[in-house]
């Protein structure tokens, strides 16, 4: 079922976010005060308009609550960003994400009700410095500020053991929950599983005890 987005501030970050939702095969809707980006757009988006967001009758006018996902991408603005998201928040809509600029602006979406806060840029960051920093994390997904799922590469060390003589769970108190080889994928492997060097090992668990896991496993 195709499912309806609205995207408000068609910069870098919003028009990523459009193509990508278009790609993806979603109906968006992207809005900008821009006629410029809103031309850009109107041959990429499903429909695009030239509006000011911060006009709760400009935005009670679009339908805008009937869109189930709405993604406030305003920049540099943080005014019309908030203003943005208390309208949209007033109006109904049912799930609401805004990026952020700074830590403050967050600290303001989160109690005005915005469901997901995006910091792209740091973010961003933070993923690319992980993976220039080790070799053997590929990529990550942050759970919470304490745990994450992590793709790490098994090394030489684990060549030809089985998880149960590696004895992770234990030792470093994580957990693997998936292993992919090649073009397999073993989910929720058995203990006599032996890794293979090369194995991209998905594992749950803190982030500390990730970090020694893969010190000593690579
Ligand atoms: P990025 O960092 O993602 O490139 P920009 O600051 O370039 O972000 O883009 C933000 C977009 O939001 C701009 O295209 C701008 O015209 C749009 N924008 C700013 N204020 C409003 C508003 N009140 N209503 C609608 N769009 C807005």
């Amino acid at each position: 079922m195709k499912k309806e987005f609205a995207v408000i501030g068609l910069g870098r970050f919003g028009g990523s976010i459009c193509r990508e939702l278009i790609a993806q095969g979603m109906e968006v809707l992207a809005i900008d005060i821009d006629e410029e980006r809103v031309n850009e757009y109107s041959e990429i988006a499903t429909y695009a308009v030239i509006a000011d967001t911060t006009d709760e009758a400009v935005l009670k006018n679009l339908g805008i609550r009937n869109f189930e996902h709405v993604i406030v991408a305003i920049g540099d603005n943080i005014q019309a960003s908030i203003l943005t998201t208390i309208i949209l928040k007033e109006l109904g809509v049912e799930r609401i994400t805004v990026k952020a600029q700074n830590d403050y602006h967050e600290k303001v979406l989160r109690k005005i009700g915005a469901d997901q806060v995006v910091h792209p840029e740091r973010d961003m960051g933070v993923r690319i410095v992980t993976n220039l920093v080790s070799n053997n994390v590929l990529d990550y997904l942050e759970l919470s500020n304490e745990y994450s799922i992590v793709e790490l590469i098994a090394g030489i060390k684990m060549d030809g053991k089985t998880l149960l003589e590696l004895d992770i769970r234990a030792k470093y108190g994580v957990n693997i929950v998936a292993i992919k080889r090649n073009e397999e994928i073993l989910v929720s492997p058995q203990a006599e599983e032996k890794i293979k060097k090369g194995d991209v090992l998905v594992v749950i668990g803190a982030y500390q005890d990730i970090n020694r896991l893969e010190k000593k496993m690579s």
